[in-house]
Formats: structure tokens, C-alpha cells, sequence
């Protein structure tokens, strides 16, 4: 399918969508796990100010398109009251710590 023929909607709670700001996050989580999540935050607001400012437009949404999925699947990984991801199961079928493989890949990924 073409990309710019995709209608899908976004799927996003609205108690989700709040879910990246650091003051979401459940408290007692190791100090290792909030400077991570404040380094994926600072490197994505790196990438849709890149996406404002930048000259190219078709370049510019195709940024904040990314950014905005990678937020969204960002937020789905991120618990909203304990300390493990909502998603991912260990292979004992538990709740996997957070942050799981997911916030980890990007943070890498991201090169935060
Ligand atoms: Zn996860």
C-alpha cells in the first residue's frame, strides 16, 4: 500500500498520549531507567525541532510522521503505575522490568 494513501488513525489513549512527560512516570524507578527515559524524550524533541525548522517540507513530515509513531509506540511500553512494561512478558509470562527491550532499542538506536 501507499504510504500516503494510509488512513489509518492513531490508536493512542488519551492517557497515553501525556505518558512521555517525565512527570508521568511512576515513581521509585531506578535512577538508570528516569535518565534513560529523559534521553530518549531530549533526542526525540531534538527530531521534531529538526522537523520544524528544517527547509525541506517533505522531509519535515516524513520526520514528524516517524516521531510521531515512534511516540506512540513509546508510550504503549511505558507503565503508568508500576515499574514494568504493560506489553512485554519475560519468558516466565511476567510483566518485563522497565524499561523493556523496546525503550532500550531506541535509546541505542537514537544514540542518546
Ligand atoms: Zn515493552
Amino acid at each position: 500500500m501507499d504510504i500516503d494513501q494510509d488512513t489509518t488513525e492513531t490508536v493512542l489513549l488519551p492517557a497515553h498520549r501525556t505518558a512521555l512527560r517525565a512527570e508521568s512516570l511512576p515513581p521509585h524507578l531506578p535512577v538508570a531507567a528516569i535518565r534513560l527515559h529523559r534521553e530518549v524524550r531530549r533526542r526525540m524533541h531534538e527530531l521534531e525541532l529538526a522537523a520544524d525548522h528544517g527547509r525541506d517540507p517533505w522531509l519535515a513530515r516524513e520526520l514528524r510522521r516517524a516521531t510521531a509513531g515512534l511516540r506512540e509506540l513509546l508510550a504503549g511500553h511505558l507503565p503508568l503505575h508500576g515499574t514494568r512494561c504493560p506489553l512485554c512478558r519475560t519468558r516466565w509470562g511476567r510483566a518485563a522490568p522497565w524499561p523493556c527491550h523496546v525503550w532500550r532499542t531506541t535509546h541505542d538506536l537514537l544514540d542518546t
